[in-house]
């Protein structure tokens, strides 16, 4: 069969089997963790015992064939909730950074040691953003200066937004190895357990995905081993003299294809968020009674839920597309990656928010679920790349034009 939408025996089993744990552990959780503010430790325990936090289940879904593996799990770990999905995946993100980036020794080596044991989790973060460098990744002026005496790399910088940031064990960090190349004068490097010169600055107090810890990682005079570079020496060096023959029409266009390949799996994300705001909404709305009939016997309702399936069924297809495109080795001609985190961040966005209206002054009180959901979608139009971000990607794809 050339073309099925229908999912396999064992892709329903992994969506059963991730819905369970986030009905029955994270939904029940979700409130609690949100105004606590603060990482769900317990909940990560809970997540290795039955195998979800683990190396072996996110390798598992990352090389599953037909791509949707991962896109599976995360709609319905983020079903159950955005920032206890993110305090879950955050780790997995940075993982993504070292398997992308690393030799394999370097693989085996850190990836297991981040996501720690079933008795005690660890976490890891990503460290490229900012205070200056956001959208603007090759504003970045973290340094990595290398000391051929010692075989160290000294990191100095300050890293922002950092999802785990410095209650992470590992640290990925990016920095600038050569800043007359700008993006392509940039190489990623591991910090390990209990490294000197690294600290967490402030802790950020956020809108939405609470549960999520995110803080700024301060870095002063931090040495690591030459052997924390990833990829190595070697592979950078011939990489910077690439770079420098073709300095003035180079672009990045490995690590764009690298965002395509990972922007399915945060479109997936919201595409969660966004059905267990609409899933409320609509038992809510059959429930509520006003003028002496349900309220979804309005059409206004009734419409607006039509809708809210409509957009969300839209979504989730644009993301198993690019999910597959990526895992099946096909070229991202018009950005397809990029289209599938737009279009779901801004659906998680607009139905979040009407089911907030659909619920009245319920919907905005914190006694209803759906109050913290549209906070917690807001994200997805903001990080891994804004919504102009995307925009701009797919509109210098189709037309090959550097548009501003
Ligand atoms: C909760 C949270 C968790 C995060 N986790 C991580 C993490 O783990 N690791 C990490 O490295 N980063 C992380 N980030 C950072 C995130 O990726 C950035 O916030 C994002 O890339 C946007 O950068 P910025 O905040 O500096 O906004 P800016 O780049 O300053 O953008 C501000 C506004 O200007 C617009 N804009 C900027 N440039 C253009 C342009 N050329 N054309 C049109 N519009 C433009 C943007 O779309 C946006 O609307 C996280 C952020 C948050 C809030």
């Amino acid at each position: 069969m050339a073309v099925s939408f229908g999912l396999t025996e064992d892709q329903i089993e992994l969506q059963k089997w991730v819905h369970q744990f986030a009905e029955d552990v994270i939904r029940p959780a979700a409130h609690e963790w949100d105004e606590r503010e603060e990482t769900p430790w317990e909940i990560l325990q809970e997540a290795a015992k039955v195998g979800l936090y683990s190396i072996d289940f996110f390798a598992a879904q990352s090389f599953e064939e037909s791509g949707l593996g991962l896109p599976i799990a995360l709609e319905e770990l983020f079903w159950g909730d955005a920032g206890i999905g993110l305090a879950i995946v955050g780790t997995a993100l940075a993982a993504a950074g070292v398997s992308s980036n690393g030799t394999p020794e370097q693989v085996g080596e850190w990836v297991p040691q981040m996501f720690g044991t079933e008795a005690e989790p660890k976490v890891a973060a990503f460290c490229s953003s900012e205070p200056d460098a956001g959208s603007d990744v090759g504003a970045m002026r973290t340094r990595a200066v290398y000391d051929e005496k010692t075989d160290e790399w000294v990191l100095n910088g300050t890293k922002t937004w950092a999802t785990n940031g410095g209650i992470a064990d590992i640290h990925v960090v990016t920095a600038v190895v050569d800043p007359e190349l700008k993006a392509r004068g940039h190489a990623s490097f591991i910090v390990p357990p209990g490294t000197k010169g690294l600290s967490q600055g402030q802790k950020f107090l956020k809108h939405g995905i609470r549960a999520s810890h995110t803080a700024e990682v301060v870095l002063e005079d931090c040495r690591i081993p030459g052997s924390c570079l990833l990829g190595g020496k070697e592979k950078l060096d011939q990489r910077l003299a690439r770079a420098r023959e073709g300095v003035k029409g180079g672009r990045t266009q490995p690590s764009m294809a690298t965002f395509e390949r990972t922007r399915p799996a945060v479109g997936a994300q919201a595409v969660g968020v966004a059905r267990a705001a609409y899933e409320y909404a609509l038992e809510y709305a059959k429930q509520r009674e006003q003028f002496g009939r349900a309220i979804i016997e309005n059409q206004a309702i009734a419409f607006m839920l039509a809708d809210m399936k409509t957009s969300i069924d839209a979504a989730r297809l644009l993301v198993w597309r690019a999910a597959w495109m990526a895992q099946n080795g096909q070229q991202f001609t018009a950005a397809e990656g990029s289209m599938s985190k737009l279009v779901a961040g801004e659906t998680a966005v607009r139905v979040t928010e009407q089911a907030m209206q659909i619920l009245g002054g319920n919907g905005y009180t914190r006694d209803y679920p759906v109050e913290r959901m549209a906070r917690d979608a807001k994200i997805y139009t903001i990080f891994e790349g804004t919504s102009e971000i995307q925009r701009l990607v797919i509109a210098r794809t189709i037309s090959g034009v550097h548009i501003r």
